[in-house]
């Protein structure tokens, strides 16, 4: 059985010892020094993207988070006076759906994202209907959510891709 057969120095798949390639991994083990370093440069690469995209789904989680407390915080407030005892309710509402998102985008970045992307673009829909005016306010800092939420979203396909590549070829490493 030992006969013309190799381990894989990447991932120990047994290989043939005429295959240039890993049929598990597509290391070059039995390729040349040129090939070896391009096998190790492409890794490289994709662990950068991954982690640039992991940098972004974690200012999507503190935007989150931010969202979450400020909603919480107004909420408590107005939940206090009668006045505006309902919208109180909503606030503390919204505080639980922004948090929830934090855990959705953990287990799956892409519809977490989009989940709470859709969800505050509908609050700020519900603003206009309530008083045009509002949308214009402050306006630059919702304009900085939406860029989060739009690199959050390239991001998050950037992850499942990436993740999944580097698991295939690191698949018993
Ligand atoms: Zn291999």
């Amino acid at each position: 059985m030992e006969y013309n057969q190799n381990q894989c120095s990447h991932c120990n798949e047994s290989i043939s010892s005429e295959d240039v390639f890993c049929p598990n991994c597509g290391y070059p083990e039995n390729g040349d020094q040129k090939e070896k370093d391009k096998f190790e440069y492409r890794i490289e690469l994709r662990k950068n993207v991954l982690n640039d995209a992991k940098k972004k789904l974690k200012n999507v989680k503190i935007l989150l988070w931010v969202l979450a407390a400020i909603n919480l915080v107004l909420g408590i407030i107005f939940l206090m006076q009668d006045l505006t005892f309902y919208d109180g309710i909503g606030l503390i509402i919204s505080a639980i759906v922004f948090s929830a998102c934090v855990f959705w985008v953990n287990k799956q970045p892409l519809t977490g994202i989009l989940a709470a992307f859709i969800f505050w673009l509908l609050l700020q829909l519900s603003v206009v209907f309530t008083d045009p005016a509002l949308l214009l306010n402050g306006i630059i800092l919702k304009l900085v959510f939406i860029g989060i939420f739009v690199k959050g979203i390239s991001s998050a396909k950037d992850y499942n891709e990436y993740s999944q590549k580097l698991q295939t070829i690191n698949a018993r490493n």
